[in-house]
């Protein structure tokens, strides 16, 4: 299988890409030393010596066009690129140009099939041992907090940061703030007249408020947040908060003290916006918090503009517990969701006081019920509502979320 003429075509050759067409064979000894020891071989067959005529400088290298004398050369632009990140693991990925590859490919075939080892392989790997002794970090091939990708044509690396998950629950007290940024309608972000050129439709958020200190912390190129689902703007979020997974994008501090950073967003946010129980998480868990729903039980402020009694507001609270209602999409929202109608369990509806015409009620309701309408009857679109029980005009002036029953949690469904 070593025919000195094959190997000739394609000469002169580095003695790594003439030991790596062996890569796969034998153990121990890396390609160089392989390079080497074939050529001996061919020497003691051919009874000649062949060094000149088949090896050159790894420079002069006809297959790998010189890559192999690079390792050092994309090393040093490796550990560039890593210089503004704070960074314990890594992984090293190549694009080299095609025909090198399939040039490799054809010297390879003639000495059997799966015996070589790819240029590529050699060189992520011989990178990722150079910059790990340079560096002193972690060589990971799963899930590392960098990937380095060398494009070996043009000396740019591409450098992927692994982004942080921060999961935690907030608490909403500020009636004003929705939960993620809101780009302006007029300019979509870029900042016009309209928007007091923030690029904000809200100055604030649930999202820029809990994020703030996070980015700066990090110094990340972005923030998304991700919730378990979403209040109303104008509805305050109590009881143990809502879940949600804030992510940095690009962070160049991954070491981050949570704790302090949490403290930072609730002395800041008095009365507005809290965060706690803050931890790392993977990525993975915005999947699983998004896919997740669960009952909730409300606090609700309701007008009732005709004259009733306590008694009859009870009864139709009554009437409303453990009750299937049908809910068709309400008109306020059906710019985003399907006109579809769904029925909804109501475990319970309780008055907890009614005076001069406005009633405060706790109810607790399975996922995706649409509390306001529940109350109101959305026109007929809801059936039952409390307006339809007790006959009379009823409207949500003031809706909290008091609670979100994550004990009994159940995937999404629609
Ligand atoms: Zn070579
Ligand atoms: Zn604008």
């Amino acid at each position: 299988m070593l025919e000195l003429n094959k190997i000739e075509e394609f000469a002169p050759l580095c003695l790594s890409c003439l030991g790596r067409a062996f890569g796969k064979v034998g153990f121990g000894l890396d390609n160089r030393e392989r390079g080497l020891e074939i050529l001996n071989q061919l020497e003691i067959k051919e009874g000649s010596n062949l060094q000149e005529r088949l090896i050159a400088q790894e420079i002069d290298c006809s297959l790998c066009d010189g890559l192999i004398s690079e390792i050092s050369n994309f090393r040093d632009l490796v550990i560039d690129s890593f210089s503004d990140f704070s960074i314990s693991s890594f992984k090293i990925g190549t694009v080299v140009d095609k025909d090198i590859l399939s040039r490799e490919i054809e010297f390879q075939l003639q000495f059997g099939e799966n015996t070589g080892e790819a240029l590529k392989s050699q060189l992520n790997r011989e990178i990722g041992i150079s910059v790990y002794k340079k560096l002193g970090i972690e060589a990971k091939m799963d899930n590392p907090d960098a990937v380095a990708i060398i494009d070996t044509g043009y000396d740019i690396v591409n450098l992927e940061i692994k982004s942080l998950f921060i999961e935690g629950n907030y608490n909403k007290y500020d009636r004003t703030v929705p939960q993620t940024r809101w780009p302006c309608h007029s300019c979509r972000g870029v900042g016009c007249a309209k928007c007091n050129n923030t690029g904000q439709l809200y100055p604030d958020s649930v999202q820029s408020l809990i994020a703030h200190p996070f980015t700066i912390e990090s110094s990340c190129s972005e923030d998304l947040f991700h919730g378990m689902g979403r209040e109303d703007i104008d509805a305050a979020m109590l009881g143990d908060g809502r879940p949600f997974v804030l992510e940095l994008r690009m962070p160049k501090n991954r070491d981050l003290d949570l704790q302090k950073i949490g403290k930072k967003v609730n002395v800041d946010n008095k009365d507005r916006v809290q965060a706690s129980e803050l931890k790392f998480v993977p990525r993975s868990r915005v999947a699983e918090l998004k896919n997740t729903v669960c009952d909730k039980t409300y606090r609700v402020d309701v007008s009732i503009s005709d004259k009733i009694s306590i008694e009859s507001l009870k009864k139709g609270a009554q009437r409303l517990t453990s009750t299937v209602i049908e809910q068709r999409t309400p008109t306020r929202v059906s710019h985003r969701r399907a006109d579809l109608v769904r029925p909804r369990l109501v475990n319970s509806v309780d008055v907890v006081s009614f005076v001069d015409g406005m009633a405060e009620l706790v109810i607790r309701a399975q996922h995706g019920t649409y509390i306001r309408e529940l109350v109101s009857g959305d026109d007929g679109r809801t059936v039952p509502s409390l307006a339809s029980l007790i006959d009379a005009k009823c409207k949500v002036e003031v809706l909290d979320v008091l609670n979100l029953h994550l004990q009994e949690k159940e995937e999404k469904n629609d």
